[in-house]
């Protein structure tokens, strides 16, 4: 029964090699985080990352709005032949 109740605890303690994709541990408070996602600092304590904030995936750096006017533009050529072709065709 005790050693269940050690292997449940290991298994929910976060340890320091864990293998974590892109995480960062912070030593002060035991505590995995994201730098992409915290500005490279701690988010409970504040302390900076040991690699800085690395830079942000593709999609967050783009202005994302470009995709809709991008998106628009292409919707209104496609009218614009249909209604051109059935003016002429049609
Ligand atoms: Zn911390």
């Amino acid at each position: 029964m005790t050693s269940m109740v050690k292997a449940v605890s290991e298994r929910l303690r976060t340890r320091q090699d864990d293998p974590h994709d892109d995480y960062v541990f912070c030593t002060n408070d035991r505590f995995w985080f994201r730098p992409a996602y915290t500005d490279g600092k701690c988010p409970l304590c504040g302390a900076p990352a040991p690699g800085g904030a690395p830079e942000p995936p593709l999609l967050r750096r783009m202005d994302r709005s470009w995709f809709g006017l991008a998106g628009l533009a292409i919707e209104s050529l496609g009218m614009l032949t249909l209604v051109l072709f059935m003016y002429f065709r049609g």
